[in-house]
């Protein structure tokens, strides 16, 4: 690749902060890291797989896979590389390893750490076991390893209500997101009697109703998409709500220059559809998380270079844990049989 080719990508993003502003001179600077990293993937057979939310410098150069915590699960239970490099946060290499025990499966990133993954522990989920004898743990995708196999089954944003809904027992304790469990509430209306712990994305729990509705006073036709990790009162306002993938898949069906998209979520995916779209327009703040744009091409290269922070999963964990991630994955499959 030429550093002219990876301006031309890059120069479309316009966030709020300097570090994803890209100069003809800061991607000159870029190139022989990626190069070294390409030559180190092909050396090790290594994969990277990439949050939406981690710098565009990574997400345009080096990934092999883009996308969401459940789309990316879905693509490290299928490769056939040796090594999985997840510049992500800690929770989601976690997952590819439990998906994947015979891999090696490198975390570049020493400070993934994640506002829900970290509100919870194991041993909270056991005490509360013994006070919901009766309830069926549903966990978010954002937990350890840990919590993942004290609980009965994983969920990501995009199948979470559906999920929830297809259980057969109507006594459901979701955790440990707080606002998205609000939302399926309101989204089953009554049809489970979910019990909810209280964690929160420090990110989506930011944006307001007030912002909403000021920006669409300023923007008559505003299209508004939100993360089912926003307050209700945001996701009330909001005109779709999905999963990041889900989010990127809307807009991209309706691009065209005329709509105003207000995308209330990690500032990630505007900045990749910047990219891919140049002509969309944008509104709306930048709001972005601290732990997935601790990520950089220097960690990645460290990582595989000298096989670095690998993920080791503690054994008594891993059966429970994969048991969890294996129900999700058999549920969407029987509800929805053309997308896993
Ligand atoms: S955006 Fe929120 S949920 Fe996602 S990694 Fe950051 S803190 Fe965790």
């Amino acid at each position: 690749m030429l550093a002219s080719e990876l301006y031309n990508r890059l120069k479309n993003i316009q966030m709020d902060n300097p570090l994803c502003t890209y100069s003809l001179e800061r991607c000159e600077r870029l190139l022989p890291l990626i190069d070294e990293i390409d030559a180190l993937k092909k050396e090790r057979n290594a994969i990277i797989l990439a949050h939406s939310y981690v710098h565009p410098d990574i997400l345009y150069t080096v990934a092999d896979h883009v996308g969401d915590s459940y789309g990316l699960a879905m693509q490290a239970k299928e490769t056939t590389a040796d090594v999985i490099v997840f510049p992500a946060v800690r929770f989601m290499a976690e997952t590819a390893k439990i998906l994947n025990p015979e891999k090696t499966v490198l975390d570049p990133n020493p400070n993934g750490g994640c506002s829900l993954a970290d509100s919870i522990t194991a041993e909270d989920v056991y005490r509360l076991r013994e006070e919901y004898p009766n309830h069926t743990f549903v966990c978010y995708i954002n937990t350890t390893a840990a919590v993942k196999a004290a609980c009965d089954i994983c969920v990501t944003s995009s199948n979470v209500t559906a999920i929830i809904e297809n259980l057969p027992n109507d006594k459901i304790y979701f955790l440990p997101d707080k606002l998205m469990g609000q939302n399926v509430q309101n989204a089953l209306q009554g049809r489970k009697e979910i019990e909810l712990y209280d964690g929160t994305c420090y990110v989506h729990e930011e944006f307001t109703r007030e912002e909403v509705i000021a920006l669409r006073k300023s923007h008559p036709n505003l299209s508004v998409l939100a993360h089912p990790e926003c307050t209700q009162e945001v996701i009330q306002e909001a005109d779709v709500v999905g999963s990041t993938s889900q989010i990127v898949e809307h807009v991209k069906s309706r691009a065209d220059a005329k709509t105003p998209f207000l995308i209330l979520t990690e500032c990630g995916i505007a900045s990749r559809l910047q990219v891919e779209h140049p002509e969309l327009h944008l509104v709306g703040s930048c709001r972005m998380c601290r732990y997935m744009k601790s990520n950089s091409l220097e960690l990645i290269r460290n990582s595989i270079r000298d096989s670095h922070r690998a993920i080791e999963i503690d054994p008594s964990i891993q059966q429970g844990a994969y048991d969890s991630l294996n129900a999700m994955f058999t549920i969407t499959r029987a509800l929805n049989p053309t997308t896993v």
